[in-house]
This record gives structure tokens, sequence and C-alpha cells, in this order.
């Protein structure tokens, strides 16, 4: 699903400063079905890592592949249709449209590929059965909790049945019990047959994952 092969990101030289090595020859691969967990501390690369494996940014060298395409060649238009094809994002701070209703978030990436609106409420449903927050399909976001919120993000994630879940935190703003509410749902996702990759700086969100990465000093090396 995921190829890296010696990947560099470094971030242009500002104030004064040289440039920024934060990846320094990144090698690893994640498999089809897959739940891997990136750790490390703060300031480690994590997020960068994410963005790069998500499309979202470019590396300054090296090779990636994601599911059978060569992604350092492709256009800021084609990472963009690639990314929409393939993968779906949840973030710490949930990014939810606060003026939409549940159905609506979840439904949302639907609409910007024209699909029509009785099937998009039915998709929505759907998906919203899977994370537990069908009752809730017509509350706004404000009328939700924070995992509430989180879950109509995951659903929202897999509404367009994308082959990767990319998750940056996602448990960070959470309370514990919610947390492991959460953690509870990705474990099911993955059971269901889900490819799911998840960042955290929290030791105990990642040892729930199949596999653990370790991000430190510019370098990932797989834990035992
Ligand atoms: P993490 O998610 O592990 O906390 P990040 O990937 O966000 O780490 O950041 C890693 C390092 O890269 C940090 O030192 C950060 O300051 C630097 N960095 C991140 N994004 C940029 C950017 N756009 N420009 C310059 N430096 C950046
Ligand atoms: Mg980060």
């Amino acid at each position: 699903m995921i190829v890296m092969e010696n990947v560099c990101k470094a971030y242009p030289k500002s104030g004064g400063r040289g440039p920024v090595r934060v990846l320094d020859g990144v090698s690893f691969h994640i498999q089809p079905r897959e739940y891997a967990a990136f750790v490390g501390p703060s300031g480690s690369g994590k997020s960068t890592l994410l963005n790069l494996m998500g499309c979202l940014d470019s590396p300054t060298s090296g090779r990636y592949r994601l599911d059978g395409t060569e992604v350092s060649s492709l256009s800021a238009r084609e990472l963009c249709a690639l990314r929409r094809e393939k993968i779906g994002f949840v973030f710490q701070g949930f990014q939810l449209l606060q003026k939409l209703s549940a159905w609506e978030n979840v439904a949302f990436p639907l609409l910007l590929k024209g699909v029509e609106e009785s099937r998009r409420r039915e998709a929505a449903l759907e998906t919203l059965r899977k994370v537990d927050m069908a009752d809730r399909a017509q509350h706004l976001p404000n009328q939700l909790s924070g995992g509430q919120q989180q879950r109509v993000a995951i659903a929202r994630a897999l509404c367009g049945s994308p082959r990767l879940l990319l998750c940056d935190e996602p448990t960070a703003a959470l309370d514990p019990a919610t947390r492991d509410d959460l953690l509870a749902l990705f474990a099911r996702l993955h059971q269901e047959g889900h490819t799911i990759v998840l960042i955290t700086h929290d030791l105990s969100v990642a040892q729930r994952a199949e596999h653990r990465f370790r991000v430190e000093g510019g370098r990932v090396t797989e834990e035992a």
C-alpha cells in the first residue's frame, strides 16, 4: 500500500538558520489491511511524514509509491486526484464544518464528487452506522461531544471507501475513556479490512496497533 524508499524532507532556511532536514533517508512499507502506528516525540517529523504519505506534500528526494502509483513525479493536480480517490484523513481537531449536520459533514466529499443528494444521504447514514452514530445524523457538531465529533470525522474519512485511512493524533484532544472507545473503533475497522495508519506521541495509543514505527532523529525504524 505504502512504499517509501530513502525519502528525505528538508524545509528551506528561515530566519538566518540553514535548511531544516526533518526526514533524513526514511524507508518502510505498509501492506494493505495493516494497522500501523508511528510514534515519536513532538517535533520529530510525524506530521511531515503523514503529509507525505497523504500526498499533501512532496519529498525533497527519494521515492514514494502509494497503492502502485509512483507519487514523487506527480503534479499538484494529480496529487489532489490521487488523494481524493485513495485516502481518508482524520485529524486531532476533527475539522468538521460547523454549519453542516453530522450526515452532511460525512457526505461532503461525495458532494464534491457530484453524487446526488438521496445517494449521499444513504451513503452517509450507512457510514455513520459503522461508527455507531446513525442516531445523531441530524445533529450539528456543537451538539456532539468530542468523541462523537471524532466518530463523525472518521465516518467522513471512510465515506468514499478510501484504500487508506490516515490519522494525525486522532485521540490527542480526547479524555482517556473516550480515547479508549475510539481505539476500540479503530481496532474494529482494522478487523473489517481497513488499512489504518495513525501517528501519535502517545505510546499507549501506538501499542494498540499491529505494527509500530518509531520516528526520531530524522529516521523511521520499525519496532519488533
Ligand atoms: P511532529 O508532528 O512530530 O510534532 P512536525 O512534522 O510537525 O513534527 O515538525 C518537524 C520539524 O519540522 C519541526 O522542527 C518543525 O518546526 C519543522 N517544520 C514543520 N513544518 C515546517 C514548515 N512548513 N517549514 C519549516 N519548518 C517546518
Ligand atoms: Mg504533529
